[in-house]
């Protein structure tokens, strides 16, 4: 017991409590929402709240609170934390009822389902659960409670819990035993995923268990129990299976920056950025959904394609249409706020006004018997819903536009009785005006006024010099310091009147937007479908601008295992290259180059190669237009890259150990219709292991998948393999050598690099001169050295054991070049490059 006595009000308070153990309560105190005890310490750390209490000694509870109207700030914070947030709200009205108001928790707030809360772009309010099918199998599902998405996948608890992490949900529902499992696997899965578990309420129809939901079911069911009402714009659930959609890793979206840029805050180093021309909000939220989810499904990437292509060629109509998805709400929006009954009078003027304008681009579309064939997909899902948006211009006045709240939000004429209440209101007003007059000549006191305030309604005040002429049927209200308040009969009759006008008129406005809002409510789904499509054309619009802008072409995409890319570019990177961006092949089939190593040094631009490769398919697989003179795209079923990044290393794993997680993931479940990129693996670990594993990796692609693959790679004993690897070929990036010093050309030619110029590139960095000499010096020792040994030893790379002297004797060059270093003549940056470079070499 927390206090020995506690009023009637922390009764009430206790009993709501216990339904939200888990969740941070607002409970509604007139203008505030205080929390108290547990609920309160967290509030004020995190909200930099003071903490006050009440009661005193023992008995005095922690409290704090935040004033109502200024609540979301504070809840969007607090769930950005991964906090759930109720909201108890007083549901009477206090002046009509004795005693304590009753209250009762009108919404949870999670940290999946805050989307009116969190105005962050990268929010998106995403749930998830699993439910187990048979053992180890389970369906998993996600939910979008702002777009009303559902998507279900089957698989095993690794492909679905990289599914959730790819689509970074921020929640995951669970029962007692679900919620154990799935927190071990994501766990163990993902290094980085921010997600919050929520329990699912137990049901109160007992027919209805936990195991007789489907995943989708139950993800909808919590998203009621959330918001405490039935939502009409969830949708029926989408199977995003393999045969519609290439199956992209989390780590692939992370390292290709195909969404989010590898360095946070980073501006326009996404593929999402550069394809980015959308309009509005709808826009945005298809093209991210686009690039999450590329397509598996030919027809429907040719039908995009057949659009863009339409869409460049016609400049015009691209023109018209942009201009009038510019004008368009967010629809989305508006549909989810109807469906979680928090629609305002301004979004459904919104509305009428968008919906006007759908009108407009349907005809646009539909001018031309061609355009509108092959729009025909986007069209059909186009309603201009005409009666609905006439019936809110009819009613809705543009004063919902303003901010003040007074505003009529009725247009004059929409209703009789509004308008005559309108007129007793307006007649009141202009009467308890002309009282001022007539009271003047009554009492013969010029400065008598007639005035209003909120507490005492109107009153006809009078200097306290005049007060001893007042007549006797004046009846005092307030004192001020120099004048007295009254109030009369006649006034208080003609307020009365104007209070009960002024109550009708609200009340009957509500009904009127209420009927607003049914008829809207019984045209979601149409509503919803329109907003859907006008993503899509937003998106796709976007694409062809894009298109234009940066010369971009159409792909063909077919069912071959080939690739053939002439003169591609990398998206991203050459938007931002100052000296231009070099052009370079890509000719890959897995019936003859199958797997290509690539060689080169540092910063000869290998990586950017095989990433612009990775994402010219992704953009040919949304249906985009792609940065090459020639695309020919063999459908890709599974993109996978193995690419090191520094942040997984921060993420407290390993390096060693997330690659070669990465890289059974990707020998386990690519097929001969994948494209594999692999940044030099084996970096991580000792040479010779590293480069038998690179080695054994090439051998099991090529032997046992097929799949179109890159591989950079530093292993120059690697670019030996095309001779027993007949689909393995060699691919270098050139450099051109003068004087010690080498220029990069970024340019991807068919031979071996012999070379890696590491002691240039080093030079090139900065590294002091003395270094770089003595490093040749040593250099040129060592390749003599190892020139020996290979003279005597055959099968050099095997032979451990001999090998031991001559690895003994560079050691002892090495430390001896290690004690050499004129350390104060290093910048920690350099520092750190010859060390990378010592590694290398050793
Ligand atoms: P590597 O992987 O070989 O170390 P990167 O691909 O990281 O090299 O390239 C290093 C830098 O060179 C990139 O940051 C980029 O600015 C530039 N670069 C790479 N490829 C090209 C290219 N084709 N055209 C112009 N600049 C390029």
């Amino acid at each position: 017991m927390r206090l020995a006595k506690r009023t009637p009000m922390m009764e009430q308070y206790e009993t709501i409590k216990q339904t939200c153990e888990d969740a941070l309560l607002f409970f509604r105190l007139g203008d505030f929402y205080e929390l108290f005890y547990e609920d309160a310490k967290i509030a004020s750390s995190i909200l930099d709240l003071t903490l006050t209490g009440r009661g005193s000694g023992d008995q005095r509870m922690p409290m704090c609170g935040v004033p109502y109207h200024a609540a979301d700030n504070y809840i969007s914070r607090l769930v950005a934390k991964g906090f759930k947030v109720a909201i108890c709200e007083q549901v009477e009205d206090p002046k009509e009822t004795k005693g304590l108001v009753r209250r009762e928790i009108i919404r949870l707030i999670t940290p999946g389902t805050a989307h009116e809360f969190v105005r962050q772009d990268t929010y998106r309010p995403l749930i998830a659960t699993f439910v187990e099918l048979t053992e180890g199998i389970v369906e998993g599902a996600i939910a979008d409670a702002l777009t009303g998405n559902v998507w279900i996948k089957q698989g095993d608890y690794l492909a679905l819990t990289n599914w959730f992490e790819r689509m970074q949900v921020s929640e995951v529902v669970a029962d007692d035993k679900l919620y154990a499992t799935c927190a071990k696997h994501l766990k163990e899965y993902s290094v980085r995923a921010n997600i919050a578990y929520s329990q699912v309420p137990a049901h109160e129809d007992a027919d209805h268990s936990f195991e007789s939901y489907s995943a989708s079911q139950l993800l909808v069911t919590y998203l009621e129990h959330t918001s405490k009402r039935s939502l009409d714009h969830m949708k029926l659930p989408e199977a995003m299976g393999k045969d519609r959609f290439m199956e992209l890793t989390a780590s692939t979206i992370r390292h290709l920056e195909v969404i989010r840029p590898a360095t946070e805050g980073r501006k326009d180093a996404t593929l999402f950025d550069t394809l980015n021309f959308t309009s509005n909000a709808m826009g945005r939220r298809y093209l991210r959904e686009m690039l999450e989810h590329p397509l598996y499904d030919l027809s429907i990437i040719t039908q995009r394609l057949d659009m863009i292509e339409h869409l460049v060629k016609n400049p015009l109509l691209q023109g018209e249409l942009q201009n009038g998805l510019k004008e368009m709400y967010d629809l989305t929006r508006i549909v989810s706020r109807i469906s979680f009954g928090q629609v305002s009078p301004r979004d459904l003027w919104y509305l009428a006004q968008s919906l006007q304008v759908v009108a407009v681009l349907k005809k646009n579309i539909q001018a031309t018997d061609s355009v509108s064939e092959i729009f025909a997909g986007i069209i059909q899902h186009l309603h201009e819903c005409q009666e609905l948006a006439q019936m809110i211009g009819s009613i809705l006045s543009e004063e919902v536009l303003d901010n003040n709240k007074n505003g009529a939000i009725i247009k004059q004429g929409a209703n009789t009785t509004i308008d005559e209440l309108r007129a007793i209101v307006q007649g009141g007003r202009a009467h308890i005006l002309s009282i001022e007059q007539a009271e003047r000549v009554r009492t013969g006191i010029k400065s008598l006024k007639v005035g209003y305030n909120r507490v005492f309604g109107y009153y006809i005040e009078v200097t306290s010099a005049n007060a001893h002429l007042v007549p006797d049927d004046y009846e005092r209200k307030q004192t001020l310091t120099s004048a007295e308040r009254y109030v009369t009969k006649e006034l208080r009759e003609r307020e009365y009147e104007i209070v009960l006008a002024n109550e009708k008129l609200a009340e009957l406005e509500l009904a009127l937007i209420d009927e607003i809002v049914d008829v809207a409510r019984a045209q979601l789904r149409q509503i919803q479908e329109t907003a859907d499509a006008l993503g899509q054309l937003d998106a796709l619009v976007g694409l062809a601008k894009a298109a234009i802008s940066y010369h971009y072409t159409r792909p063909i995409v077919d069912h071959s295992c080939n690739m053939k890319i002439e003169g591609g570019r990398h998206p991203v990177v050459e938007r931002h290259a100052v000296d231009g961006f070099i052009e370079n092949d890509v000719l890959l089939s897995n019936d003859k180059r199958q797997i290509a190593l690539i060689t080169g040094p540092n910063m000869g631009g290998k990586s950017t190669y095989m990433r612009q490769t990775a994402l010219i398919v992704i953009m040919a697989q949304i249906g985009s237009f792609v940065p090459a003179a020639f695309a020919q795209i063999g459908i890709v079923d599974k993109l996978f890259t193995r690419i090191g990044a520094s942040d997984d290393v921060s993420a407290g794993l390993s390096t060693f150990m997330v690659e070669m997680t990465e890289s059974a993931e990707i020998l386990h479940e690519a097929t001969d219709h994948s494209l594999l990129i692999f940044d030099e693996i084996g970096r991580g670990t000792a040479t010779y292991d590293g480069m038998s594993i690179a080695e054994a990796i090439v051998e099991y692609v090529h032997d046992r998948i097929g799949a179109r693959s890159l591989f950079a790679t530093h292993y120059h004993e690697l670019t030996e393999l095309p001779r027993r690897l007949p689909r393995v070929f060699n691919l270098s990036v050139a450099v051109k050598e003068d004087d010690h010093q080498i220029v990069f050309l970024h340019r991807v030619v068919e031979r071996f690099a012999d070379r890696s110029y590491g002691i240039q590139v080093a030079q090139k960095a900065g590294l002091p001169e003395s270094v770089t000499a003595r490093a040749r010096t040593i250099l040129t020792e060592l390749e003599r050295g190892v020139q020996e040994i290979a003279s005597t030893t055959q099968q050099m790379e095997f032979a451990f054991p001999d090998m031991q002297d001559v690895k003994q004797a560079l050691y002892k060059e090495y430390l001896n070049e290690v004690m050499d270093l004129q350390l104060d003549e290093f910048t920690p940056k350099q520092a750190l490059i010859y060390l990378y470079e010592l590694q290398e070499r050793i």
